[in-house]
């Protein structure tokens, strides 16, 4: 028997529940490898799968967390065999799939990545989906022509977990970064990270007046989606790239295409869940070379599994700062 925070659905109420549960490996998903995990994380998503699905989980009873490092325990594939460090992200686990919330997982083998060299598993999961995914979009904007020197890069939704890590790995490339937070009082935290300027949210989450504004920005990476990238893309140099990473604060673009036509403006989706494999080793390998693990511990907020119904509140309320990394130990 071992711990995992299992979500529960009440048939007749349609209400979910999380509490922590004593679960039978018997009980795992198939998959050809197991793995003691060791750490997991919080993230946007995780919040929705704790609390009402959001339209991500298929079946109850359902154990969250998108994202997981351990050892592996035993493997029928090849690749892993018992005692290899790995790390998972993506791939609906923790969505469609038991996730990585429990003491052990099972999972296709397909969607692993051996430890990254110079990463702890702790490590790993303080950077978790959200700073691989932070990465990504990193490497887009460097694909599409960032260097240092351009000008000033902004990151929206600062002090969360995409956000957090973006600001640190931009500064220590050497750009200059402007972090944009809804909560004034994380600005001490952000430039210790690397902002070297902080924008108040209500000043660019405006609705869009003008679709051009002076060109201000060489780079963004964008984990708020809604009017905020409506208005971010007008403010952009020209030929400049946003990553739009997320949607913390809406779905919707209320934007004219006037940027792109005028600017040479790129809009980059980033998707961490499906990236194959070979990209999901560049990144983390930039990861453990380009992100300051002192600057990562900075941001890491510890927690144990019976913390996780409450944080899923949170993240989804904004109220969580850089990264929750969970010792489900
Ligand atoms: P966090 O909650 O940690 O960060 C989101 C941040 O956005 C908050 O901390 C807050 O920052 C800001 N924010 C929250 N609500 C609003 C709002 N209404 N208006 C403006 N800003 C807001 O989440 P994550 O960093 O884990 O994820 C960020 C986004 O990225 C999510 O939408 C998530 O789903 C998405 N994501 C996408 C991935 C992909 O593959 N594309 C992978 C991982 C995440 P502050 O307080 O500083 O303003």
């Amino acid at each position: 028997m071992f711990d995992a925070l299992m979500v529960t659905k009440d048939e007749e109420s349609g209400k979910t529940s999380a509490a922590v549960t004593q679960i039978e490996l018997d009980q795992l998903p198939a998959g050809e490898v197991t793995v003691a995990v060791e750490y997991s994380t919080v993230n946007y998503k995780d919040g929705l799968c704790i609390g009402p699905g959001g339209g991500l989980v298929r079946n109850y009873p359902h154990i969250p967390g998108i994202d997981f490092a351990g050892t592996v325990e035993a493997s029928d594939d090849d690749r892993y065999k018992p005692r290899d460090k790995v790390v998972l992200t993506g791939w609906r686990v923790g969505e469609a799939h038991w996730g990585g919330y429990s003491q052990k997982a099972r999972v296709r083998a397909d969607w692993l990545v051996p430890l990254p060299k110079g990463l702890d598993t702790r490590q790993a999961m303080a950077v978790g989906t959200a700073g691989f995914t932070a990465m990504l979009a990193v490497m887009a904007l460097e694909d599409h022509g960032l260097k240092t020197g351009h000008g000033p890069v902004l990151v929206t939704g600062a002090a969360g977990g995409v956000g957090s890590v973006a600001v640190a790995i931009l500064a220590a490339l050497g750009h200059e970064v402007a972090g944009v937070t809804g909560r004034p009082e994380t600005s001490d935290y952000l430039k210790a990270l690397g902002a070297s300027q902080i924008v108040a949210r209500d000043e660019i989450n405006e609705t869009v007046k003008r679709p051009l504004e002076g060109e201000t920005w060489a780079g963004c990476i964008d984990a708020v989606g809604g009017a905020m990238l409506a208005r971010v893309l007008g403010q952009m140099k020209y030929s400049a790239s946003v990553a739009a990473v997320g949607l913390a604060g809406g779905a919707a673009l209320p934007a004219t295409v006037i940027p792109f036509l005028l600017r040479g403006v790129n809009l980059l989706g980033i998707d961490s869940v499906m990236q194959p494999y070979d990209n999901r080793l560049r990144a983390w390998e930039r990861v453990a070379k380009d992100l300051p693990m002192a600057k990562l511990e900075d941001m890491v907020v510890p927690a144990t599994l019976k913390d996780l119904p409450q944080l899923g509140k949170d993240i989804l309320n904004g109220q969580v700062r850089g990264r929750v990394v969970v010792d489900v130990n």
